[in-house]
């Protein structure tokens, strides 16, 4: 791929030789945890494709867009809403963050006891490594924990940063708060694109996206299959790919994929052998690619079969109200669907640990792997509410923290092998 794109990334004023070494990194890291699986879906070609050209094919796609008129809106959050931006006729795009690049670089604009997750996206655009970040007009923060907060002052001063206010409770005053945030950044879009946000234009984007999150449901009752059909580490990559590959495209391939594993659950066919151990996965976002912990949980033996995070149901368990007849209508809608997100940064936030138990259950779980990022204040205070409403479902859970280091790879395999045994 680096040759035939080495000129676009020129023009992004990415730093070659590092951008390209990270490349060729990834692209053997991703060889050994995903090319290695046996028994792969044929529908997992689109996302051996996808993520090969995540840097290639999918920025020419963005540039192209831009050379249209089009402008591109970049996130970190599941809070920045998706629907504004597709009717607003710009490109909504995750920005990544899941790798240990720049952390040096990174480490000179926010503290050291930082999670890895802000290090990450620091890092990569101080470093020169990012294509997406590149390609941004907007780039679209939230006020959710401390350290995003924080981070995006600093952020602000090297890209053109946009911040939402999300809220820390949901009382009705906090729901007024979030509406008007949620109209701030319908104007900020307008002013952004130069384009009118239209009822036609927002019906769209809401049935566009509640299909995307659709499919991702579709996806997630399969696996409660035993056998499972699908890996955890693939379902994870699915959850991935849907922030930043074109709505419409992920979803019709996504059913494709899912048809085939229909298929499959039919013919009580799976990627590991029926009784597996199965997990949960619950806690902190992994983005692409923090594939990390999935891959030590299914070297054990065991099949993840969910994932209670941003990237995976927190983004698709709740669909948008397609009854509305006017722009203000469906931003009503919006509000009220964006603020039933359960993230770790509100307070109190008892309804993520119902999701958890249930979303357990309806997988037949027989645990569930907590996951933190070193330093996520919210997420590793929610683990021990989540270990006591586990042990009254009795439901076993081990808890772990770490970040995007492979320092940590043996320890991990063995606490989390020795939980699984104790799971047969
Ligand atoms: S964990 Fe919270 S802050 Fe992080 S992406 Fe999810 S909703 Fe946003
Ligand atoms: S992982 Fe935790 S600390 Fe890091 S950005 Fe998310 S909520 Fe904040």
């Amino acid at each position: 791929m680096a040759a035939s794109y080495n000129e676009m990334w020129e023009k992004l004023d990415l730093d070659l030789d590092a951008h390209n070494a990270l490349l060729e990194v990834l692209g053997k890291f991703y060889g050994d945890i995903y090319m290695s699986q046996q028994g792969r879906l044929k529908g997992a070609e689109y996302l051996d494709f996808v993520l090969s050209e995540v840097h290639g094919l999918r920025i020419k796609e963005l540039q192209d867009e831009k050379a249209k008129g089009k402008k591109i809106v970049g996130t970190f959050c599941v809070f920045v809403p998706e629907e504004l931006t597709l009717a607003a006729d710009a490109v909504h795009v995750g920005l990544c963050s899941g790798a240990d690049a720049g952390r040096e670089q990174a480490e000179t604009m926010v503290p050291r006891n930082t999670c890895a997750l802000i290090k990450s996206f620091i890092g990569f655009k101080l470093a020169k490594l990012c294509p997406f970040t590149e390609s941004c007009d907007m780039i679209v923060g939230e006020t959710t924990c401390d350290g995003k907060k924080k981070a995006y002052e600093a952020f602000g001063k090297v890209a053109p940063m946009y911040v939402m206010e999300v809220p820390q409770q949901k009382r009705s005053s906090d729901r007024e708060l979030w509406r008007a945030e949620v109209w701030r950044y319908k104007e900020a879009l307008e002013r952004l694109t130069g384009r009118k946000i239209t009822t036609e234009k927002l019906r769209e984007a809401i049935r566009t996206v509640n299909a995307k999150r659709r499919v991702l449901q579709r996806l997630n009752a399969l696996r409660a299959a035993d056998p499972a059909p699908i890996s955890g580490r693939d379902a994870l990559l699915i959850n991935q790919i849907s922030f930043y590959d074109d709505p419409v495209r992920f979803t019709a391939k996504m059913n494709e994929l899912c048809d085939e594993l229909e298929a499959r659950v039919a013919a009580g066919e799976g990627v590991a052998p029926k009784g597996a151990p199965r997990l949960l996965l619950s806690g902190c976002p992994m983005a692409v690619p923090n594939w990390k912990v999935p891959y030590v949980a299914e070297s054990t033996g065991a099949v993840v079969v969910g994932e209670e995070s941003c990237i995976g149901t927190r983004n698709s368990r709740d669909l948008v109200d397609e009854s509305g007849e006017t722009v203000n209508d469906m931003i009503e809608a919006l509000v009220d669907r964006y603020l039933r997100i359960d993230c770790a940064c509100f307070t109190p936030n008892d309804e993520r640990l119902d999701n958890i138990a249930a979303e357990a259950k309806a997988a037949h779980a027989d645990g569930v792997l907590h996951y933190s990022l070193l330093f996520c204040q919210p997420y590793t205070h929610e683990a021990f509410k989540v270990a006591k409403k586990l042990s009254d479902e009795k439901i076993p859970m081990l808890a772990v923290e770490t970040d995007y280091s492979m320092d940590d790879v043996e320890q991990l395999k063995t606490r989390i092998g020795a939980f699984v045994e104790t799971l047969d």
